[in-house]
Formats: C-alpha cells, sequence, structure tokens
C-alpha cells in the first residue's frame, strides 16, 4: 500500500479541478475594518475584504472590544471545562438568556460553533424521537446535513424553497410518524429566502417540528437583530431557531434556542454539546455585548441593507452577472472554477480587492461565483474602485464568454 501517493493523488485531482483551496494570510488592524493586511512571500500588503462574514464590522466595536478585555481582567482567559465540570459561568447563563429573549423563545444554549450547534442538536432531536423523518431542503449547510447523518434517522431531501416538493414528501409518509422540517432562513451562496410561514403551515397540517438555521439572519433582519422570523413575525411558530456568534455578531460560537423542554433535552443528550470545553468567557462576554448593542441599535442594520442595495446597482449598471439575490449577499456568476480562481488572483494581486472564489462543494459545478459581503464600512470610493476593477477583470478573462454557458 503506497499511503504518499493516495494522499498525493487527492491533491492533484483536486489542483486539476481548479478547486485547491489556498488559505489567505492576513491581518486585520482594528479600526480599520474593512482594510487588512495580506502576508504574501514578498512582504505585506494592504487589502481590502470584501468576503467577511462580520458582516456589521462588529468584531471590531469598542463595545465589544471592551467588554472582552474587562471580562479578561476578571476572570482570565479560559473557561476550564466542560460546562458540567467547572465550565458554567456566569457569562454563558447571561448570554442565553440574552439569547432566549433575543428569538422570543424559553430557554437557549451555547455550543463551541454554529457548526456544532446544527449538528448536535439535530442528531440529538432525531435519536430521540424513533422513526423519526428529517425533510431537508437540498441546499442545507454541511452542518445541518451532518447533523442527519449522525442522527441515523429517515431523510427526505426536498427541492430548494419548494413547498410542493416538501408536501408531496410529508403526504407520502406515514402521518403518526415523528417529523422535522429542516431549512435556512436565508441561503448564504443564492442570497434568497426561505418561505417560513407556508413552512410552518405545513408543519402545523402534518403536526411536523420546525428546525431552522437564522445564521446569516441574526443580528442583521428584524427589529432588534432577531432575524429573518423576527421581521415576518414569525419566531414563535418556529420550533427550534439556531445561530451563530460568528458572522454579524463578530465573534465566534453558536446557539439554539426553543421551548425549555428542547433545550433542556440538547442539554442532556448531546455529545456535541457535553464533552467539550465550554466557550471562553471572554468571547461570551463579547457576545453578550455585541448582542446586546445590536437589539437597541439598528443603523448598522440599515446602513448594511442600503450598502447591499448599492453594490448591486453598481454592479448591474455595469453590466456585471449579478445573481438575482434579495438579501444583503452579493453574488456574481463566473460559471468556471479555473477562471473564478484566476479573477479571484487577479482582483487580489493587481487590485489589492480580496473576495474568495465560491466554487464546488460549496455550489454546484457550473455556478461557481465571486460572492460579496458588503459591510456598514465600506464606503462609495471604495464600491467605485471595486467595480471599476471588476469591469476589467472581466474583459481580461473574457469572463461572459463562461457566465453565458452556465
Ligand atoms: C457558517 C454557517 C454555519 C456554521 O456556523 P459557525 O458558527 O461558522 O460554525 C451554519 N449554518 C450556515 C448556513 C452557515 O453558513
Amino acid at each position: 500500500m503506497d499511503y504518499d501517493r493516495i494522499f498525493s493523488n487527492a491533491i492533484a485531482d483536486i489542483k486539476d479541478e481548479g478547486r485547491y483551496r489556498v488559505f489567505m494570510d492576513i491581518e486585520r488592524t482594528n479600526g480599520e475594518f474593512p482594510k487588512a493586511e495580506w502576508h504574501t512571500e514578498n512582504g505585506v500588503k494592504d487589502i481590502t475584504v470584501w468576503c467577511s462574514n462580520d458582516y456589521l464590522g462588529m468584531g471590531q466595536h469598542p463595545d465589544v472590544i471592551q467588554a472582552m478585555k474587562d471580562a479578561i481582567d476578571k476572570v482570565g482567559t479560559g473557561s476550564g471545562g466542560t460546562r458540567n465540570i467547572s465550565g458554567t459561568h456566569h457569562y454563558h447563563v447571561m448570554l442565553e438568556n440574552e439569547l432566549a429573549d433575543l428569538h422570543g423563545k424559553e430557554a437557549g444554549l451555547l455550543f463551541t460553533s454554529g457548526y456544532i450547534s446544527n449538528e448536535a442538536s439535530i442528531s440529538t432531536l432525531a435519536r430521540l424521537m424513533p422513526g423519526c423523518i428529517i425533510y431537508s431542503d437540498e441546499l442545507n449547510h454541511a452542518s445541518m446535513i451532518n447533523g442527519v447523518l449522525t442522527g441515523k434517522c429517515e431523510k427526505r431531501i426536498f427541492k430548494h424553497n419548494s413547498v410542493e416538493h416538501l408536501e408531496e414528501l410529508i403526504k407520502a409518509d406515514d402521518p403518526d410518524a415523528p417529523k422535522i422540517i429542516l431549512f435556512e432562513s436565508v441561503y448564504s451562496m443564492d442570497g434568497d429566502f426561505a418561505p417560513i410561514e407556508e413552512f410552518c403551515d405545513l408543519a402545523d397540517k402534518y403536526n411536523c417540528l420546525t428546525f431552522m438555521d437564522e445564521v446569516h439572519a441574526v443580528g442583521m433582519y428584524g427589529p432588534r437583530g432577531g432575524g429573518v422570523a423576527e421581521e415576518r413575525g414569525l419566531m414563535d411558530r418556529v420550533d427550534v431557531i439556531e445561530g451563530t456568534l460568528g458572522k454579524a455578531f463578530g465573534l465566534m460560537g453558536g446557539y439554539i434556542t426553543a421551548s425549555k423542554d428542547i433545550v433542556d433535552c440538547v442539554r442532556s443528550f448531546a455529545s456535541g454539546f457535553i464533552f467539550t470545553t465550554s466557550l471562553s468567557p471572554a468571547i461570551t462576554a463579547g457576545a453578550l455585548a455585541s448582542v446586546r448593542h445590536l437589539k437597541n441599535s439598528t443603523v448598522e442594520r440599515e446602513r448594511h441593507q442600503e450598502r447591499a442595495a448599492t453594490l448591486k446597482k453598481l454592479m448591474r449598471d455595469a453590466e456585471l452577472p449579478v445573481m438575482p439575490s434579495v438579501s444583503h449577499i452579493v453574488p456574481l456568476l463566473v460559471g468556471d472554477p479555473v477562471i473564478c480562481k484566476q479573477a479571484s488572483d487577479m482582483l487580489l494581486e493587481d487590485f489589492g480587492i480580496y473576495v474568495q472564489p465560491i466554487n464546488f462543494p460549496t455550489v454546484p459545478r457550473g455556478t461557481e461565483r465571486l460572492r460579496f459581503a458588503p459591510n456598514p464600512l465600506h464606503d462609495d470610493e471604495m464600491m467605485d474602485h471595486l467595480v471599476k476593477s471588476l469591469k476589467v477583470v472581466w474583459e481580461k478573462l473574457d469572463i461572459n464568454k463562461y457566465c453565458r454557458a452556465a
């Protein structure tokens, strides 16, 4: 057995396909976001970041920074253990209460990431309900897919955002089987919204639970940043609302909010919650400050929406192929993995613009794209520079040829 060859071939294959991933070595400068420094073999270069999921720039908000510093001064660095064994800090309790309130739920539960919150919660709910069937949107995030796999239950995949297909699948199954409908409120690659109300109607009609990932909406939608469900007045109709502290809230960690009993079950049975050191108190304190700030302040959300709309318009006016996103996500279709990577490299090296190519398996083959996440701190000048640079790159690489074919 030639082990070395197995691994080098695997890498050679993804390189041939043009989807070998290279991580950018960047250093953000506090107070300068979205400007950052890029560490290269030839030294350090100034760049503007266009693909950060720190959607509102909260990662450098003074209140958040101060809260983290204060927490470190007060209690030190790590949490010291799992939640069960000396790792439950007062900050965790306060943040869980704050998140439960944000989503209008009885209880909240923190995890070390959004990925784990999905995986651990979905698998636990499935295991607690023998014969459970999970109905999962075909574009659901990998963390949800893995939750379904770990839950070892029956699964049905419904066409993206299709209420009709979902109903067809539910109707074909045993009416007495426990059922969970699994979906996201905002799909972050296309930037479209789920028909939340219609899914909840189906859940009522066929007696299903609903589990919704609001990762790309918490902090950004709704009067207090409670997500799309808050904006649409539907929070009480979704059984489990899952979110992250790593995107708009600017830190890291994940959570669910739900009824007391559901949260208590996940707390008591989920391996991914029980057997891991809890979030650092400093991160938790920072998240608490961030959630509280965004509950009370709407300027970030308003500016964020305005910036996204402006960038889409500028791109459309420049005849760049913006995909039809209705949210804050601005995807630009390229339609070829190699060209997509080349475009991204050229933007970075020639224009100091950092936007990551999005290739398979994150998106379907043939829909490779550049995905822009404008935030409140991208000013008009940056947008102007971006669109002009994109025009040059589009012509140099003759990209319209690829996206027409796609
Ligand atoms: C990023 C993401 C997650 C995972 O959240 P993390 O906090 O980054 O682990 C879950 N669901 C969706 C849809 C995501 O995009």
